[in-house]
Order: C-alpha cells, then structure tokens, then sequence
C-alpha cells in the first residue's frame, strides 16, 4: 500500500479547523465547525477518541467498532459542549475507512470518501447537507448546489445530537484501487470531472495531495483543505465473511441543521 496526507489552511481562513489520521490501516478526515476555536477542537477531540475506542476495542468486529467508535466521539463532543459554553454549537463531520478483514466506511457530515477505478471516479458517500438533499430529490443540480447560498447548511454532524445515525458501507475495494478521503474545501472548488483527471493523472499518492490542495487553492482556496489518498495493493485489503458490496445507507437525520461559520 502506498498512501499519503495533506492538510491546507487555505489562502482564506486563519485556522485550520479540518483533522486527519492516516497509518495504513485506519484513516480518517474531520472537518470541524463551532466559534473561535471550537471547530479545531471538534475534529481533533472527534479523531483521538475514535483512535482511542478502535484501540481499546479490538475484540470487537470490525463494523460494529468503527460505529461504535464513531458514537463514543459524538457523545465525547456533546458532553464536552454541555460542560463548556465556549464550546457550545461546536460539531464535525467524520469519514472513516478501515482495512481490516475488508473494508469498512463509516461517515457524517459532507466530507466524501471516492473511489478511483480503472481511472472513473465513483463516490463512496453521500453528503448529509441540504443541497445534497435538495440534488437527490431533483430541487438543483450538482452545479447549482456547488454556489448555492445554502451550500454549507449541513443535516448531520458529530456533536450535534446524541441520537446520532452513522451511515456505513464495506465497500469491495481491490488491489489498483485509489482511494480519496477529503473535506469540502476540495470539493467546493473542483467538480468530480476534475477531481477524475487529477487523481487518474498523478500516480504518486503524495505529489497527488501536493497537486489536489494547489488546484483547490487556485479556485480561491476559501475553505481549509484536507487528502488523504490511499492506493491499495495486492494483500492490503483481506477477504473477510464481512467484505461485501453495498452496506447499510441511512435517511436523513431528523433535528437540527447546522451551519457552518
Ligand atoms: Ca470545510
């Protein structure tokens, strides 16, 4: 396996308020929200706890972990809000992947894991905003949502209610796949179309990220930006009895939205 990771503040934003993990067999991206520091503070709180559950919990199997993880990090977030009102109202997304026996994604919010084969790209989540909504149920379309002034109201996210749902896949990933773990500081400013040529284009994972966080940056950089990208390899993915296409896909969380700053 060959993998790399980048993280950008952007040409924009003061702080960097976006997380990441990579080691190979866990890897991860959080884009945290919230006042002042609060976003930092969601994202990197979200990634330890979820590293810490995965950690203390290898008895578990591998699906029921990661959305139990996922789970112990949203309830760490909204009681550290509850405790801490210069915390309070902050939240972030969460796009795990883990190899292990097969593959397995869990994911909140709108940062989007993608798949690359045979040189298309494919995505591996949905985003939980309302412009996603609104594309799925036919209101715009992809480009429309990519300007609209709604486009960062998001439906689900870490720390916003304890009654959280965790969207997770094992999607059958092989040897030659490539994928994209990212936040929405890519995606907001390059399409799939482009995200397709960069990362059939480039072969080397990290002159990849070096090359995805430039373009996003070229377009305005107005958003933290953060990559990781993973090429899989003969062995890296076993197969296990929970490796399979498909995997459950929840609705849409009821409650509040979010919005980001
Ligand atoms: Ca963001």
């Amino acid at each position: 396996m060959r993998y790399a990771a980048l993280s950008d503040v952007g040409r924009v934003r003061k702080n960097n308020e976006d997380s990441w993990h990579a080691d190979g067999r866990v890897f991860v991206v959080a884009d945290g929200m919230g006042g002042h520091q609060a976003g930092e503070v969601a994202s990197s709180v979200a990634v330890e706890r979820f590293l810490g559950y995965d950690l203390e919990n290898r008895h578990l199997p591998p699906m029921k972990r990661l959305n139990e993880g996922i789970l112990a990090a949203n309830e760490l977030l909204a009681s550290m809000a509850t405790e801490n009102p210069g915390l309070e109202g902050m939240g972030t997304t969460f796009t795990a992947l883990v190899l292990e026996e097969g593959a397995f994604l869990g994911h909140v919010g709108d940062s989007r894991a993608y798949l690359l084969r045979d040189g298309r790209l494919t995505s591996l989540t949905r985003d939980h905003s309302l412009v996603a909504k609104m594309v799925r149920e036919g209101f715009l379309t992809p480009r429309q949502a990519r300007v609209h002034p709604r486009r960062n109201v998001i439906l689900r996210a870490l720390g916003m209610e304890r009654r959280l749902v965790v969207d997770l896949a094992s999607p059958d990933l092989r040897a030659g796949d490539r994928v994209l773990l990212c936040t929405d500081g890519l995606t907001s400013g390059l399409d799939d179309e482009e995200l397709e040529a960069i990362l059939a284009g480039v072969e080397d994972p990290e002159e990849c990220c070096r090359r995805l966080v430039m373009e996003a940056n070229a377009r305005g950089g107005e958003d933290n930006i953060t990559v990781v990208v993973i090429d899989l390899e003969e062995g890296d993915v076993p197969r296990g009895r929970a490796a399979g296409k498909g995997g459950a896909k929840a609705g849409e969380a009821k409650g509040r939205w979010w919005k980001r700053r």
